[in-house]
C-alpha cells in the first residue's frame, strides 16, 4: 500500500490545493493571466524565534525548472528574519499560480527543522548533535527530515537510507532490547565489543537496570580503555534532574582518571535542556523536537501586477531585496536593487538576494550538502538562543 505522494505526484501539482485550480479556471475563461511579482516570506517565526535558517529551496525550484518565470532567493541554508521575502517570483500567473502548495510545502517543513538543528546546535556549540528522529514521523519523509537538520548543523544521522542519501555513514550503538535480552549491561557491552567493528565507537547504555553512575562505572572497569562513551536514555518517570545525572557521572569518571569516557545523551532534547546540560555533556541524540519541529509559516503573496505594487492588508506591496551590512551586520529589506546603499556606519550594503532561476533555467550549479550546512554553520556562528 502506497498512501504518500510520489516526486511525480508532486511535480505535476496533485498535492496543490483545489482552489487554485479554481483560481485558473476563471482566470482562462476571463483571459487574464497578468505578468506577476510574488514574494515568500514570514511574518513571525514560530516561539518567537529571532531567526531561522532558509532551507528546501533546490527541492522547492524542481516545480519551477522549464516554467516561464524568473526567481530571486536567498542561498539555501541562509539565515533569515521575519519579514524578509526569501524567494521572489516573477512570471505570468497562470505560469505557477497553482504551485504554490507544493512550493511551501518544500520549505515550510524543511526550514522548520533546519531552525530547530540550528538552535539545537547553536546550544550545543563544538559538541556533538546527532539527529534521532526518525521514528517520530512517517517513514517515506525519514531522509527528508534528516536531511534539513543535517543542512541546520547537526553532525550526523541515525538513519541507514538519510546516511546513504547523505554520502554519510549513519551513527549509532546498541538499543535497550540487546541488554534486556542478555540481561546485563556489561554483558551487552562486552558482547558489542566482540561483534561490532572496531571502528564504531563503543557508546553503551547506562539506564536499563540499575543506577546509571554504578552502571558506567562497572563499563569503566570491565571494558577498560575501549569504553568511548556511556548513553544516559533515562525514562521521564526516573529522570529527576537529568544535568544532575550527567555531572554526577562526569565528576566520578574524573575522579577514577576516565576523562576519555564520553557522556551521551537522548531523550526528549531540546536547544534548551541542551544548554543545561552543554557543561557536563558531549553528544547529544536529538529526535522529536528536529522531527516534530515547528514548521516556518511562511506565505506567497503577489506584490506587484504587471509592475504595477498591489498587495494584500498586512503585507507591502513592491518587490524587494534583502541588504545586509558586511561591517556591522545591520540588515534591510529594500524596494530598488540600489547597490549604492550605504548602511548608518557608513559601509556600503551588499544584496544577498540572488538570481536564482532565468526563463525557468536555473543559473548556478546546485551547492553541495556541505557547503549549505557550512553556510548555517558560519551564519549562526555569533547568534544565540
Ligand atoms: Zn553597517
Amino acid at each position: 500500500m502506497q498512501i504518500h505522494a510520489t516526486l511525480d505526484e508532486i511535480l505535476a501539482g496533485k498535492t496543490t490545493d483545489i482552489y487554485f485550480n479554481r483560481a485558473k479556471e476563471i482566470l482562462k475563461k476571463e483571459n487574464e493571466n497578468p505578468l506577476v511579482t510574488a514574494e515568500i516570506w514570514a511574518k513571525n517565526l514560530p516561539d518567537g524565534y529571532a531567526w531561522g535558517i532558509f532551507t528546501g529551496l533546490e527541492e522547492a525550484l524542481q516545480l519551477i525548472q522549464g516554467l516561464d518565470v524568473a526567481v530571486w532567493a536567498l542561498p539555501e541554508g541562509s539565515l533569515f528574519y521575519p519579514g524578509e521575502p526569501v524567494i521572489t517570483i516573477k512570471g505570468k500567473y497562470l505560469e505557477f499560480g497553482s504551485l504554490e502548495t507544493p512550493l511551501l510545502g518544500f520549505i515550510c517543513q524543511a526550514s522548520g527543522i533546519s531552525t530547530k538543528a540550528a538552535r539545537c546546535k547553536v546550544a550545543a556549540k563544538e559538541k556533538t548533535i546527532l539527529s534521532f528522529g526518525a521514528r517520530r514521523m512517517h517513514p517515506s519523509i525519514t531522509p527528508v527530515i534528516d536531511r534539513y537538520a543535517y543542512l541546520g548543523g547537526v553532525d550526523g544521522v541515525s538513519a541507514i537510507l538519510s546516511g546513504e542519501r547523505l554520502g554519510i555513514k549513519p551513527k549509532g550503538t546498541i538499543p535497550h532490547s540487546v541488554i534486556l535480552i542478555l540481561g546485563d549491561t556489561v554483558k551487552a557491552a562486552i558482547a558489542y565489543d566482540k561483534t561490532i567493528p572496531t571502528d564504531i565507537p563503543r557508546i553503551i547504555l547506562v539506564d536499563t537496570f540499575r543506577d546509571e553512575k554504578v552502571e558506567t562505572l562497572r563499563l569503566a572497569t570491565s571494558l577498560g580503555d575501549k569504553l568511548d562513551a556511556i548513553r544516559i536514555d533515562t525514562p521521564a518517570s526516573r529522570r529527576g534532574n537529568l544535568t544532575q545525572i550527567a555531572r554526577e557521572i562526569r565528576e566520578e569518571l574524573d575522579l577514577a582518571n576516565r576523562k576519555d569516557v564520553g557522556i551521551f545523551t537522548s531523550g526528549g532534547l531540546d536547544e534548551a535542556n541542551i544548554k543545561n546540560l552543554n557543561k557536563w555533556v558531549d553528544g547529544y541524540g536529538v529526535g522529536t523536537s528536529l522531527s516534530n519541529a515547528p514548521t516556518i509559516n511562511f506565505s506567497l503573496d503577489i506584490v506587484e501586477i504587471e509592475g504595477k505594487p498591489i498587495t494584500k492588508k498586512g503585507k507591502t506591496a513592491g518587490m524587494k531585496w534583502i541588504f545586509e551590512c558586511e561591517r556591522c551586520g545591520k540588515r534591510k529589506t529594500l524596494f530598488n536593487k540600489d547597490t549604492t546603499y550605504k548602511c548608518k556606519c557608513g559601509n556600503r550594503m551588499t544584496i544577498l538576494t540572488k538570481e536564482t532561476v532565468k526563463k525557468g533555467k536555473l543559473i548556478e550549479i546546485p551547492e553541495t550538502v556541505d557547503d549549505i550546512r557550512n553556510r548555517v554553520l558560519t551564519e549562526v556562528r555569533y547568534l544565540d538562543v
